[in-house]
């Protein structure tokens, strides 16, 4: 048979996104995949290196992230990487174009291209904000603050998790810098009171100026104004308020939630188009106990999920429904601390918490999971299916 008549007779999945759930998504499906001749898997990707976006605050701060690239980690699995932005997502003609115009025909896609921080939601946040949303984002930001000289104030819009961990972290490496940290809630609102005044009392240590209750008007060049007039001066400011998803799915016709996700089924699929599957941020998964947030932990078991799903589908059987509990938050406090906030499956805050050096281990140890487990499905697929599936929390919804 010719070459082209077999690609024809292949069925092409195409991933979108090679970060944390994309990822997870292209290697269960190519390491389980790899001896077919009928199955051919494409991730795309704006860049070969891997983006450990949990690392990115502490790079913004000026520590070097490691180079881990994503054709290397494909190799030998059968996968082809395409380097590329995707530029428009055609639904009815199953194609996906890439920047430099070349186009890509799929049979099955999984849409994984992640969210970004919110900078439309405050004028002049786009403008004259950083962002902690790329690696060069966070380079950017980091020779900025090297520019100051360790004098100025930077300040930090969004007081979620984020914007605590990055304010620390800034703190720590800089410590003449002013750091403030602006917000509508109270830094670890989320967690159980002790995890609470833990967060409280290491920001108070590192100096970082906590503003709780306040709501941004405005970034402005030198400045940040407040609802109500207040202007904080900011020699650099750090935006991370809010998630923002591409506009790509929308613009191809799927059906989005109110923030631009991709609503998806009990298996992932998306309602609209249900052979594009929808993983990570970028999607709307419905849990029993609501719609998920973006997390890494989340994250890669909606990949792996969507890839096993694929597989099933391909041959001839029922999709199951997609369950997942969360089970802790980890965030850290600079590089000598951290908090840990065990949870329920729902995201709710258990009693129990770790502080200080084991919860800086912890967070280390869950920070620098993902790359191993990628490497050891490539091996071993079935070792990256096993996540909480949430219990009696989960036990709502029935695949359609
Ligand atoms: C500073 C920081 C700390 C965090 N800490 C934690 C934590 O401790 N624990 C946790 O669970 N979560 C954490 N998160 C959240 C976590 O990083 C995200 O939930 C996770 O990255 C989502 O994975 P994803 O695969 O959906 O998207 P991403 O990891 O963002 O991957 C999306 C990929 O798609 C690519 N892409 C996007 N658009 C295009 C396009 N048009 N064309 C081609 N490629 C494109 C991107 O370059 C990227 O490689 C943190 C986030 C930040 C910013």
């Amino acid at each position: 048979m010719s070459a082209q008549r077999e690609e024809r007779r292949q069925h092409h999945v195409v991933v979108l996104g090679a970060g944390y759930a994309g990822l997870a998504a292209a290697v269960q499906l190519s390491a389980r995949t790899r001896k077919r001749a009928d199955v051919a898997v494409t991730v795309v990707n704006g860049q070969e290196r891997f983006t450990e976006r949990m690392r990115l605050h502490a790079a913004a701060s000026g520590q070097r992230l490691a180079e881990l690239s994503v054709p290397e980690l494909l190799d030998g699995t059968g996968a082809r990487f395409v380097r590329g932005w995707v530029t428009a997502v055609d639904a009815d003609a199953r194609t996906v174009r890439v920047d430099d115009e070349r186009v890509l025909r799929y049979d099955t896609l999984v849409y994984a291209l992640g969210g970004v921080a919110d900078t439309a939601a405050v004028p002049g946040a786009r403008e004259h904000g950083h962002t902690l949303d790329g690696a060069q984002d966070a380079e950017v930001l980091a020779e900025r603050l090297a520019r100051l000289g360790g004098a100025g104030t930077v300040v930090v819009g969004g007081s979620g998790l984020t914007g605590v961990e990055a304010a620390a972290e800034i703190a720590e490496r800089h410590p003449g810098l002013d750091v403030v940290l602006l917000g509508r809630t109270e830094p670890g609102a989320t967690m159980n009171p002790r995890a609470r005044a833990h967060v409280r009392a290491a920001l108070d240590r590192l100096g970082v100026r906590v503003r709780a209750g306040v709501e941004v008007a405005k970034v402005l060049p030198g400045s940040v104004e407040l609802v109500g007039g207040e202007s904080v001066p900011a020699d650099a400011v750090l935006w991370t308020s809010g998630t923002r998803v591409s506009p790509l799915a929308a613009a191809a016709g799927l059906t989005v939630d109110e923030r631009g996700r991709v609503v998806v089924d009990a298996a992932l699929r998306s309602v609209s188009h249900p052979e594009v599957y929808a993983v990570g941020d970028a999607a709307a998964i419905t849990q029993g106990y609501g719609v998920m947030h973006g997390t890494c932990q989340g994250g890669m078991p909606t990949g792996v999920h969507a890839a096993l799903t694929i597989l099933r589908v391909l041959a001839g059987r029922r999709p199951r429904p997609f369950r997942f509990g969360y089970y802790h938050t980890p965030v850290s406090l600079g590089r000598g601390d951290a908090v840990v906030q065990f949870t329920r499956p729902d995201d709710s805050p258990r009693r129990v918490c770790l502080t200080g050096r084991a919860a800086v281990w912890y967070k280390e140890t869950v920070t620098a999971a993902p790359w191993p487990t990628y490497g050891r499905m490539r091996k071993l697929p079935a070792s990256g299916a096993f996540w909480p599936r949430g219990g009696r929390f989960t036990r709502v919804r029935k695949a359609r």
